[in-house]
């Protein structure tokens, strides 16, 4: 089982990642207003960098790029490498837009990016020392200790420093290094707007969702912005409401689906179990055309930002991740693969007799798909119908004798 198990499905794959830590921080060594210009510096000089890319007739070769904005920066007081760094980086920008058919970049953010040259991370105290131009700060990062603490073992890449809504902040990137273990069984999670049920081959488990206490949320500011249409983004009063309104959601769906994340991965991990996920992108493919809406949008996000997190803590703890298809994952029988008829939440199969509540039923799905690869339908089989998929599940074994062998259901 162990080895057929590797051979199905679209597995996150093993490799390096990166995980960005962000805090506020405050300078403790140095002037907070001398970094300030440095940055503005920074920025000045990368936008003009891109303006002249920009009007360029192609896009200059590297050695090319030596030669027209090395000397400038020089002059605005950047060291070697990071005038090397900024021309790389405004290339990089000018590139991107043009490939995207965008328009012209305009840097606005105050930050800068450095490396190990200009860097130094020293987590144990809580530190970051920069070098911007011919200055040093000192940066202490202004969070939980023991969060920190979290990433000391961890390879650093570079070091953002931001300065935004007159605030300061430093983002670290991590390289991580995700060496996913061969699973013994399977995770299965499916997610809804009220609840995410899992399922591990026998049993099934419910959480809450606070999705909907976000969404309403973020209702209720779209109804301030549509009530004030016209002055809300003038009026400071209604703008801060709106914002504190647009906060408290994010707020909400992050704290969820962190919490939730580190349950589910580590509750796979103790049992040596991969975690499987839909698809989120065919799942947004194959709603599109029926609801679209502010609602959808939001709901997405939510998912997004829960497959995020728990796609991060498998990350951590080396846990395997299966990303299956999910049409038609509440509307199969996953006995016998007939269309399942609903009377409000209940799923009954006209055909086999299963019944059973709709979240349960796409969780034992999702669970049969990270088992069987695409069970009833190949990644790429367009031609197919849909009714063709379900009906004539396109397998190895039927699925009835496997879920009598590993489930009871
Ligand atoms: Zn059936």
């Amino acid at each position: 089982m162990k080895a057929s198990i590797r051979l199905i499905g679209r597995w996150m794959p093993e490799g390096t990642y990166y995980k960005a830590f962000k805090a506020e921080a405050e300078v403790v060594e140095g002037n907070a207003s001398d970094l300030l210009r440095d940055l503005t510096i920074y920025r000045y000089a990368l936008q003009k960098v891109v303006d002249a890319l920009w009007d360029f007739d192609g896009l200059p070769k590297k050695s090319q790029l030596h030669q027209l904005f090395y000397q400038m920066l020089r002059e605005h007081g950047f060291r070697a490498h990071v005038a090397r760094n900024i021309y790389s980086y405004a290339l990089a920008l000018v590139k991107a837009a043009k490939n995207s058919n965008g328009d012209k970049p305009s840097v606005r953010k105050l930050s800068a990016r450095l490396d190990y040259q200009d860097a130094r991370v020293e987590l144990d105290k809580g530190v970051v020392k920069v070098v911007l131009r011919n200055k040093q700060y000192a940066l202490r990062l202004k969070h939980r200790r023991e969060y920190i603490e979290r990433f000391r073992n961890l390879k650093w890449k570079e070091v953002h420093v931001k300065y935004e809504n007159k605030k300061l902040f430093v983002s670290i990137v991590f390289e991580v290094k995700y060496n996913p273990y061969v699973p013994r069984g399977l995770t299965a999670v499916d997610v809804n707007l009220r609840t995410v049920t899992t399922f591990d081959g026998s049993e099934a488990r419910r959480y809450r969702t606070r999705f909907v206490e976000a969404l309403s949320k973020r209702a209720r500011a779209e109804e301030i912005q549509k009530r004030y249409s016209k002055r809300w983004r003038y009026n400071d009063r209604i703008l801060n409401r709106v914002r504190a309104l647009h906060r408290k959601a994010r707020n909400i769906i992050n704290d969820f689906c962190w919490k939730l994340a580190k349950e589910v991965v580590v509750k796979a991990y103790r049992r040596g179990h991969a975690v499987v996920l839909e698809d989120l992108e065919h799942l947004r493919n194959s709603i599109n055309g029926k609801s679209s809406g502010v609602r959808w949008k939001l709901t997405l996000f939510a998912y997004r930002r829960l497959q995020h997190a728990v796609m991060s803590k498998a990350i951590e703890y080396n846990v395997p991740v299966i990303v299956v298809d999910p049409r038609n994952t509440s509307s199969t029988c996953p006995r016998c693969g007939t269309k399942l008829n609903y009377i409000h939440r209940l799923a009954i199969c006209r055909k086999c007799g299963f019944k059973r509540d709709r979240d349960f039923v796409g969780a034992i799905n999702i669970y049969l798909r990270g088992m069987w690869g695409s069970a009833g339908s190949s990644p790429n089989g367009g031609g197919m119908k849909d009714e063709t998929r379900q009906t004539t599940p396109n397998r190895d074994e039927p699925m009835t004798t496997y879920i009598k062998t590993y489930t009871n259901i």
